[in-house]
């Protein structure tokens, strides 16, 4: 999964930022391939993974990673292609979702790009260039869709009159995540790749004071959470600047740290969990003596392409999956026992995965 960090200048987006890299650094388990300095890998917390750590004493522990990218830079003015506008644009296409860092601190030392702090203009003014980039879009498909559609095809007819709508809400500056039609209309849009319809979470950047004193009384994370919930996007209360701070401390000191604030989980993986609730993916695990480790997928996902997430070939020769519950292996205390119990099920090809299932996949070569 792969999360695009958006917001204006000076609002906190390389203070996360470097949260995410540090974190990443930290854990020295994974092998991080070389990656480009604007890209952060960070492991997805999952305690199910350490319990596991401890049954099967692994050679190797893996889990989950989501991918961060910088998208700095992107200002007004973007979508015409000041400056790197274009540039900014297509990084935040190959994103899943996109975290919009917003200003909610006051600090007159750091300057404000519009002179004041204002959670409602600084989101429209991002999300406006995301919404121009994507009139562009819709009007090139209008036209060939009308094209088309003077050959008598009554489809591309249809696309073309949605796809005005959309182009008359996108025009009141409205984002294409919040565009209501039906489920067919919404197939006929699926294959455009619209910056303004990927799912969002508003990251409210606060000051130390009020993230562990009083969220409630910090007057702009209200106007995040009223924005957010107009268009159905996520927020998250965050300070940026603490999550810095504990960003390289070991797991203990960081828990001290946060217990000290009145702090239960740290900020990113707070914001890691949102995302995978808002893109609905859930993980997987697999165990033995050689890796303990979490995989990624989509809700609803079957058995055989959860195996294809291991391997091309085991989805291939996909033959049945044995499966546990988490739950059930934990409390039975090994695999052999779980299976004496007659907990470990085999499952065909039409099994959908759910979170936490313990699989152990049989394939043919
Ligand atoms: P960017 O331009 O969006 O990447 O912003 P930066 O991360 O560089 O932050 C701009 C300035 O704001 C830096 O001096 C940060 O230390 C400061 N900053 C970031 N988060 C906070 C915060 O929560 N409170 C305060 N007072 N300053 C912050």
């Amino acid at each position: 999964m792969k999360l695009g960090i958006v917001g204006l200048p000076n609002v906190g987006k390389s203070t996360l930022f470097n949260a995410i890299t540090n974190a990443g650094a930290q854990s020295a388990n994974y092998p991080f391939c070389t990656i480009e300095p604007n890209v952060g890998m960070v492991a997805v917390p999952d305690e199910r993974l350490d319990v596991l750590a401890k049954m099967y004493d692994p050679d190797k522990y893996t889990p989950a990673v989501i991918e961060f990218v910088d998208i700095a830079g992107l200002v007004r003015g973007a979508s015409k292609g000041e400056g790197l506008g274009n540039k900014f644009l297509s990084h935040i296409r190959e994103v899943d979702a996109i975290v919009h860092v917003v200003r909610c601190f006051e600090d007159n030392e750091i300057i404000h790009v519009d002179g004041e702090i204002g959670p409602r203009r600084d989101i429209e003014t991002i999300n406006l260039e995301l919404i121009f980039s994507d009139i562009d879009i819709v009007d090139r498909k209008i036209d060939r869709a009308l094209k088309a559609a003077k050959g008598g095809d009554k489809t591309l007819a249809a696309q073309a009159d949605v796809l005005g709508r959309l182009k008359a809400h996108l025009e009141e500056g409205k984002s294409a995540r919040s565009f209501v039609c039906d489920a067919e209309e919404r197939a006929a849009l699926e294959d455009m790749p619209l910056l303004s319809d990927k799912p969002v979470i508003y990251a409210a950047n606060m000051s130390e004071a009020d993230f562990t004193g009083g969220i409630e009384q910090n007057r702009f994370y209200h106007e995040v959470e009223e924005i957010a919930a107009a268009e159905h996007a996520e927020v998250l209360p965050i300070c940026a600047r603490i999550e810095e701070e504990i960003a390289d401390m070991s797991a203990e000191d960081k828990l001290l740290f946060l217990e000290e604030m009145g702090l239960h989980e740290s900020g990113l993986d707070r914001l890691i969990k949102k995302s995978y609730a808002l893109l609905g993916l859930i993980s997987y695990l697999t165990a033995g003596k050689q890796e303990v480790r979490a995989w990624t997928i989509t809700r609803g996902t079957k058995a055989p392409q959860a195996a294809g997430k291991i391997h091309s070939d085991f989805e291939k020769g996909f033959i049945r999956a044995e499966v546990v519950v988490y739950d059930d292996l934990i409390a039975c205390g090994s695999m052999a026992a779980a299976k004496e119990k007659g907990l470990v099920r085999s499952e065909g090809k039409e099994y959908v995965m759910q979170d936490g299932d313990v699989v152990l996949f049989r394939f043919n070569v």
